[in-house]
């Protein structure tokens, strides 16, 4: 490296580098060579301006990243057709929110169903919809756009079924056990989008996820114009700030790879 920049040899290098890493799940707590090469290429995606929606080619690489590293549980409960969760709010990134407004846009009876749950949420709490108001990206009890959900989704595993019953059916306070792990890739790769985004000057902010895809869909050439730096969604609350320790981690995985890009 020569004035805080790679040269030619180090980028070629890193390249061939990367290119083992990308290959492999996130090494968690391991080698951070993991966590450089694919947050390098989670900003090189959402840089990349010949692509039709760079936002959802960056989140599908996050969320295959969360798929690829997260291990099999033996006593996960979740099944397809168990949907008690999925009225939950579900916090996303703007990319996640692109990333679901391109998986609906062309479908007329999924709009529909979205903007008129935009409408029903109006005012309400989370602890209001909880348990009342469905996702309206469900369908015969599951997810319509499963590959295409959210990390938080993703996620939101339960080790207890009757937990799950007891939270969103019987409106007792939740108490939801999940697998550690799973929780643990979730926040390492979410942090890594929200990382991207810092690099490159983009909010990281999270925002509900029906109002966020709402606007998106309602809003002319939305992407391009939030990856253009337009506050497209300066009129959505957004959620509360992450705590410290979070927001500590973050800039520490920008430092260490800023100077590589
Ligand atoms: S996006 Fe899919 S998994 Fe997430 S809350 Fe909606 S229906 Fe459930």
């Amino acid at each position: 490296m020569t004035d805080g920049r790679l040269s030619r040899a180090d980028r070629r290098n890193l390249q061939r580098d990367d290119a083992a890493f990308l290959a492999r799940p996130l090494a968690m707590g391991g080698d951070p060579r993991s966590l450089g090469a694919h947050l390098r290429r989670t900003v090189r995606l959402l840089q990349d301006r010949s692509a039709r929606s760079p936002c959802s080619d960056a989140v599908a690489h996050i969320t295959a990243l969360y798929e690829k590293t997260v291990p099999d549980h033996p006593q996960i409960a979740c099944r397809k057709g168990c949907s008690f969760c999925c009225t939950q709010n579900v916090a996303v990134t703007a990319p996640e929110a692109f990333f679901v407004a391109a998986a609906i846009r062309s479908d007329k009876a999924k709009v529909a169903a979205l903007l008129e749950t935009d409408e029903t949420l109006r005012g309400m709490t989370a602890e209001d919809r909880l348990g009342h108001v469905l996702c309206p990206l469900l369908e015969d009890a599951a997810c319509s756009i499963y590959a295409s959900r959210p990390l938080a989704c993703h996620g939101f595993v339960s080790v207890d079924l009757q937990a799950c019953i007891a939270a969103f059916v019987e409106h007792q306070a939740p108490n939801i056990p999940m697998p550690q792990a799973n929780t643990n890739t979730l926040y390492a790769t979410r942090m890594m989008l929200k990382a991207a985004l810092r690099l490159i000057g983009l909010d990281d902010q999270t925002y509900e996820m029906t109002p966020a895809v709402a606007l998106i869909l309602r809003t002319n050439d939305a992407e391009k114009r939030w990856l253009a730096g337009e506050k497209i969604f300066a009129s959505l609350p957004g959620d509360p700030p992450i705590p410290p320790q979070f927001d500590v981690a973050i800039n520490q995985m920008a430092a260490y790879v800023a100077p590589t890009l």
